[in-house]
């Protein structure tokens, strides 16, 4: 794929960029390395004074990132401000805890003294996606930077200036030269970087193909790799849910972003007596969402990334509809529109054998399912190979009991919208990936858990 902006909402080729040499990737990871000897040394409180700095670079900036991203990806600008604003949330929330999440923590044991202390990896390469083109990235380095480590990132083809701007903030924000870098290689090139013994770990968010790459690549030099996959997250609405909220949750979720979002509500599984409710609310609210210009402010969903991911889409949801699905809603791009618009879509009476059951929808389309009970929406939600984010709504605690117990996903919510917080954990279990990224668990990934033992 070309190093290259392209703004989906015209088609336009706006900037093109060329790969860098091996040479400069060889520089950059020396430099990389030489940066980490010096700064895995410095004080906690010198890191998060330039944590916070980055916080205030983003919030100062905000509009200016967020054009690039609307410009490189699509997203609609007020969604994008949102990002950058999160972004600077997550560098405050480490500069203020990382000296807690990084102390020794004391043992009793047969030693006179003994404890458990963490300590920085290195380099750590990040392989990340143009989704989330500034917070994927943040989030990832705002802990990875707080322990002591150095980043490098290879950030998705189609992002090349916002993966140009990130960098130039942690600089801006006064961090050393090579602590943080960004490589403008294609992935032909992850396989040789992640090899390379100046690189400690890596993480991936992105698709499983890359995913399982990455971690191939990785396991021949027996590297730790953290991959934030893909998922296709079931959000079930019981009887006894909120039906009002439970509708504008399930629109905000599958829609956001254009509908490419990893933890995206993807498959809603409605208890029979309030499906045909829930359905026809489903139905009027998709279709009074206003597509176009994601520079808009009126504007709720812009184009695609790329068209390539339009046609896969489209192909994914002809294949579902000639499979016997019943079309509800949209089904087809825009095309009287430039740009990668596809209409909002909702497909029903999935038959069970449909592939489509089994796939990640990455764009502004709702699967709809109905279920007799719970035993049939626990088993629905996990007949899928993904296991990222999960909704249920209900006012009965019997059974967010057995939801939160029995979904098998990486995080379950109940009554409310999966989203990723710094506060809490976030990843996936079966083919969403494995690892933890935010919270104190995201920041220990990418540490050495040294044990001490003092007679
Ligand atoms: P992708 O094609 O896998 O790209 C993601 C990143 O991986 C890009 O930087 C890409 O580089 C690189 N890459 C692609 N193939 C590679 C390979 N064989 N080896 C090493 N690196 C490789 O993903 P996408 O289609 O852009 O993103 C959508 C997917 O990401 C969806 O499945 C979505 O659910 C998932 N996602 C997951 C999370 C999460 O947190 N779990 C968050 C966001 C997205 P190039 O651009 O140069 O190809």
């Amino acid at each position: 794929m070309a190093i290259a902006t392209i703004n989906p909402a015209t088609g336009e080729t706006l900037k093109t960029f060329e790969a860098i040499a091996d040479e400069a990737i060889e520089a950059k990871l020396e430099l990389a390395q030489q940066a980490f000897n010096k700064y895995r040394y410095l004080p906690f409180e010198q890191r998060s004074l330039w944590m916070q700095k980055a916080a205030d670079i983003l919030e100062r900036d905000r509009e200016i990132y967020a054009e690039m991203m609307t410009l490189e990806m699509g997203k609609t600008l007020k969604s994008a401000i949102g990002e950058v604003e999160k972004c600077a949330l997550v560098c405050r929330y480490y500069a203020k805890n990382a000296a807690q999440f990084m102390a020794d923590v004391p043992a009793t044991t047969d030693a006179s003294s003994s404890f458990v202390r963490y300590q920085p990896l290195g380099a750590i390469l990040a392989v990340m996606p143009w989704n989330f083109p500034f917070w994927q990235v943040f989030r990832f380095a705002a802990p990875a930077l707080m322990a002591g480590n150095v980043g490098l990132l290879k950030h998705a083809s189609n992002v090349p200036q916002c993966a140009l701007k990130i960098e130039e903030i942690f600089a801006q924000a006064g961090f050393p030269e090579g602590v943080f870098q960004t490589l403008l290689v294609g992935s032909d090139k992850v396989a040789k970087i992640v090899a390379d013994d100046r690189i400690k770990a890596a993480t991936l968010t992105g698709s499983e193909p890359a995913g399982a790459s990455l971690a191939a690549n990785a396991g021949k030099s027996l590297k730790k790799v953290v991959l934030e996959l893909g998922g296709s997250d079931p959000f079930i609405v019981m009887s006894s849910g909120d039906l009002a909220a439970a509708l504008s949750t399930a629109v905000t979720s599958r829609m956001l972003n254009n509908g490419q979002s990893c933890i995206a509500a993807k498959r809603f599984i409605l208890a029979e007596d309030i499906a045909d409710e829930f359905i026809k609310g489903f139905v009027e609210k998709i279709e009074q969402l206003k597509v176009g210009d994601p520079m808009l402010p009126e504007t709720d969903i812009g184009p695609l990334a790329t068209p390539a991911i339009l046609k896969d889409l489209d192909n994914q949801v002809q294949t579902c509809i000639q499979s016997g699905a019943k079309l509800l809603t949209g089904g087809r791009p825009l095309s009287e529109k430039a740009g990668n618009f596809y209409l909002p879509t909702i497909l029903a009476d999935i038959p069970p054998d449909a592939a489509a059951r089994q796939e990640e929808f990455f764009g502004p389309v709702a699967l709809v399912f109905r279920v007799a009970n719970i035993d049939e929406a626990i088993e629905l939600a996990n007949s899928t190979s993904f296991g990222l984010g999960a909704t249920a709504w209900t006012t009965a605690n019997s059974e967010s009991d057995r939801f939160i117990s029995e979904l098998e996903a990486g995080a379950v919510f109940i009554n409310g919208l999966v989203k990723s917080d710094p506060r809490l954990p976030f990843g996936g279990i079966k083919r969403s990936g494995y690892g933890r990224e935010l919270s104190i668990q995201g920041m220990h990934e990418f540490v050495n858990i040294k044990t001490v033992w003092v007679k």
